[in-house]
Parts: structure tokens; sequence; C-alpha cells
């Protein structure tokens, strides 16, 4: 029985390559609304285990619980994306060449292609998503601008007002911030705090200051598992975290 304050339930997943376990018992609980961040070394597994939540890799074993009642090892990528799972890969996928606008109207729920969707009409309620979306990703003034002339800082948080557009409950996070300026960053990290709460989110980030600067609650995967959890400085004190990042 999951408790209804989880959002994401996943425990004893292991999963191996040719006899490797890259994914190796891994418990991992998200509560609805967090923000959590996961850290770890290259290698740690947590591109795997992204992978694992949208359905691209099924484990070899253990249970992943979307909420109380959807079990995602029996459901496929596009159901689990349906169901409300968003992914924010590190590079952007944004069409270049069509305006902000367009951008994010293109990711409405409701597939009716490229063409027929731009020629489409707006409904006043479709025009207020947009709107609303544009001035919390802080684009509403690059609206009318095509994709392909904004910063990598703005692509980026169009690309997270894609996925808004489709109001997921969790949103798993790549490396938001690599490349970007400091400004950029901090727009950033107001940006992610700001969808906790209404949204769960999972941050996958290298950056450590970036990290403290948003997380209440880290985790740290090593080998597949959870090495460590809490606090930035729970985590940073932790000596297995220390022997780990040290090389000790
Ligand atoms: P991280 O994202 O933390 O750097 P990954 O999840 O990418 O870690 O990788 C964990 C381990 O699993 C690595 O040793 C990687 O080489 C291995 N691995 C990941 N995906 C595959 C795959 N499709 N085939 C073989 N090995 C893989």
């Amino acid at each position: 029985e999951v408790s209804k304050d989880i959002i994401l339930y996943m425990e004893d997943v292991s999963v191996s390559f040719d006899g490797f376990k890259a994914i190796n018992d891994l418990n991992l609980y998200i509560n609805d609304g967090e923000l959590r961040c996961i850290i770890g070394p290259n290698g740690a597994g947590k591109t795997t285990m992204m992978d694992i939540i949208t359905g691209r890799t099924k484990p070899d074993s253990g249970t992943v619980y979307f909420g109380q009642t959807m079990n995602l090892l029996r459901m496929t990528e596009p159901e689990i994306s349906n169901a409300g799972i968003g992914r924010k890969f590190q590079k952007p996928t944004i069409f270049e060449n069509h305006t902000v606008f367009e951008n994010l109207e293109l990711s409405m729920k409701g597939d009716k292609g490229v063409w027929a969707t731009l020629f489409a009409t707006l409904t006043g309620e479709q025009r207020d998503t947009i709107d609303q979306v544009l001035e919390r990703i802080g684009l509403l003034e690059k609206a009318i601008l095509p994709a392909g002339l904004l910063s990598h800082g703005q692509k980026q948080w169009l690309e997270i007002g894609m996925l808004l557009m489709q109001r997921p409950r969790l949103l798993l996070v790549d490396e938001p911030v690599a490349g970007m300026t400091h400004q950029e960053m901090e727009k950033t990290g107001e940006l992610l705090t700001s969808l906790a709460g209404e949204h769960s989110v999972v941050v996958v980030e290298h950056d450590m200051d970036f990290v403290r600067s948003i997380a209440r609650k880290v985790t740290v995967l090593h080998q597949g598992r959870v090495l460590s959890e809490g606090t930035m400085d729970e985590v940073q004190n932790d000596e297995r975290v220390i022997e780990v990042y040290l090389g000790a």
C-alpha cells in the first residue's frame, strides 16, 4: 500500500546491462509536491533511474508506482507520459523556426499535427493557458520571436514551458543549468522552486551550488543505489559521500 503523500514509489529496483548492475536495489520515494535533487558521480545510475520512471528502460525486478495506483512497470513510455510524467532532457528539443508562442501551442494535449494545430483557432481558455505559461517561464515579451533566436537559458525555460502545457504531475529535469550564466541559473532556480507544490519535481544536477540553492532534500546515488539522503549539509557531511566524492 503506497502512502497517499507519495507521488513516486520505487522499491528494490534493479536493472543489469550485460551482467553489470546499473541500478542495484534502489529505493526512492518522492513526496507529492516535493522538489528533489538527485546527485551522484558519473555512472551512478541517474540516467537509468530516469529511464525507468519514464518507461524507456524496464527493470529486471522491483516495484515502481506513480501515485497510489499506477504501476509504471505495466505501462508503455507514451502511457506514462500521458499519465502525467514529463521529462526534460539536457538538450532542448524546441521548434526553432516557430515562435515561442507556437512552440507552446504545439505542446498542448491533443496532437493534430503541426499545421492543423497552428491553423486551428485557439479558444480563449487555451490562449490564457499559454499566456500563463509564458509569464511563468518569463518569456511573455518573447512570445512572437522565433524560438531559434532565444538565448541558451531562454530555450531551456521554453522547453520547461512546453512540458507544463501537458499539465504533468511529476516533472523530471536533467541538468537544467548546464552551460547557463549565473543570472540564468538564478532564474531557473526560481522557476523550478515555483513549480514545486503544484507539481512534483525531480532534478538531476551536477552543479552543487545550484542544488544547494534550490533543494530542501537531496538524494545521493552511487553504484545504482541511494548512498545518502537529507539536506545538502547533511549529505555533504556524510562520511560515505565524502569518500565517494574525494575518491578516498
Ligand atoms: P549516470 O547518469 O549517473 O552517469 P547512467 O545511468 O548513465 O549513470 O549509467 C549507469 C551505469 O550503467 C554506467 O556504468 C553505464 O555505463 C551503464 N549503462 C547505462 N545504460 C546502459 C546501456 N544501455 N547499456 C549498457 N550499459 C549501460
